[in-house]
């Protein structure tokens, strides 16, 4: 049977990080975003809650929820800032969860535990100066030597690259295959900032997620231990797509929460505002937008339900997953765009958040796929030209029963 409802253990979740976003974030975020400043202080109290490690289970240090708490999170977080549900996307959805479930026991007592406690904050390095969507076009190489790979490289456009401890970087092992692009000549490794060599920055150009960090890290014969192979040698690429599923079902939550940010806020202006002599909300073309915003978040909200279902059946859901992503970012683009005409001029100063909401939305439409590559995905699956196997994907046993009930 289909139940709509969200467990208790769940509403007492978006309750939770709603009162502590509404409390600690929301007061400052206005002055954080203006001054370009990532605020460390946010990261031990995320900690605090067991956001780090949501849906880690426990015996690795988590908090032993399931993929709904990371929609439920996530969504909750971006409502109020992106910045913070990007922390979700990179530390726990492209990062922990890689190794959760690629990882050795090795490498889950090492990376995993910490991370999930929050003593160790981690990302992920995909992206390079010449290549996003095109991933068979990075350069970046792992070279066997001995005991060792020795990693040299540039990541750009990294979240959290400089402030994350531990990174889950894919390069390529075989440098044959580099040369016919041929992917299963990557790999992925866990590369630690303090490994000799590393090094990164801030990029400080960016326009919207001006409170979070985004960043590039270079790798100049980096070091890293074999046992620090994530997976098999040549899995780098499967590694990635299976990252990416995780990440994009928390930015598909996220991008929900920037909706109905947008549809509060809309709401309250409109009741507020007049003009010829009434609320600007009496007006029709004011309703529409306000009425496109509602249906947008409904419609998200249940298209990443679904892929959290999905998941924590253990069941494929790249296709559920992306169509989950590229709607509600697409439609939070529509709906912060609307939040900011709803506002008029006010919309256009940072005095109101819709500015922000507007500029931060944008970037969710770039990474982790974009509108385009989604796009072409949905298509290819009608058309047959794309199929998925089922993969040794999903995660721990979750019980249905928290979940779907
Ligand atoms: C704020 C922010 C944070 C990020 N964080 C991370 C991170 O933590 N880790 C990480 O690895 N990366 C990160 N990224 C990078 C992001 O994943 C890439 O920017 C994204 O994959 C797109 O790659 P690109 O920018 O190189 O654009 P390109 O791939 O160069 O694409 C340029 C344009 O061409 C279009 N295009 C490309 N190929 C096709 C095609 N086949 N058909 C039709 N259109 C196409 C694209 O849709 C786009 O419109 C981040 C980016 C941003 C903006």
């Amino acid at each position: 049977m289909i139940d709509f409802d969200l467990s208790d253990e769940h509403k007492l979740l978006e309750q939770t990080v709603r009162e502590w976003g509404g409390r600690e974030v929301t007061p400052k975020i206005g002055e954080l975003d203006r001054a370009h400043k990532f605020d460390p202080k946010i990261l031990p109290q995320m900690a605090d809650l067991g956001l780090l490690g949501i849906c880690v289970p426990t015996e690795y240090g988590g908090a032993g929820m399931d993929y709904i708490a990371l929609g439920c999170a996530s969504e909750e977080l971006e409502y109020v800032d992106t910045s913070l549900r990007v922390i979700m996307s990179v530390h726990v959805g492209l990062n922990s969860l890689s190794i959760l479930s690629w990882g050795t026991e090795d490498q889950k007592q090492r990376y995993l535990v910490p991370q999930a406690q929050g003593t160790q904050i981690a990302t992920f390095g995909l992206t390079e100066p010449s290549a996003g969507s095109d991933a068979r076009g990075i350069q970046s190489v792992a070279i066997k030597k001995g005991d060792r790979y020795v990693l040299s490289g540039e990541k750009m456009w990294i979240s959290l690259a400089d402030v994350a401890d531990n990174f889950l970087v894919i390069a390529w092992s075989d440098l044959e295959k580099k040369k016919q692009k041929d992917p299963s000549g990557l790999s992925a490794f866990l590369v630690e900032r303090k490994f000799k060599g590393f090094s990164s920055g801030t990029l400080k150009h960016k326009w919207g997620i001006l409170a979070g960090n985004t960043g590039f890290f270079k790798m100049d014969e980096v070091e890293v231990p074999a046992e620090n192979l994530l997976g098999r040698e040549g899995e780098g690429f499967k590694i990635a797509m299976f990252a990416l599923d995780q990440g994009r079902f928390t930015v598909a939550a996220g991008a929900t929460g920037l909706i109905r940010a947008c549809r509060d806020a809309s709401v309250a202006y409109a009741k507020e505002r007049k003009t010829f002599g009434v609320e600007i909300g009496q007006h029709q073309l004011v309703k529409e937008m306000i009425a496109q915003m509602e249906s947008d978040y409904q419609a998200s909200r249940l298209l990443w339900l679904r892929s959290g279902w999905l998941k924590n059946l253990g069941r494929r859901n790249t296709k559920e997953t992306g169509l989950a992503k590229w709607f509600s970012t697409v439609a939070s683009e529509r709906a912060a765009g609307d939040a900011v005409q709803v506002h008029g001029a006010n919309g256009y100063s940072d005095e109101y958040p819709v500015g922000r909401f507007y500029r931060n939305c944008k970037g969710a439409v770039i990474y982790e796929g974009t509108r385009e590559i989604h796009k072409i995905m949905q298509a290819d699956y009608l058309l047959g030209y794309r199929t998925d196997r089922p993969t040794r994907c999903e995660l721990p046993p979750y019980k249905v029963s928290v979940a779907a009930r």
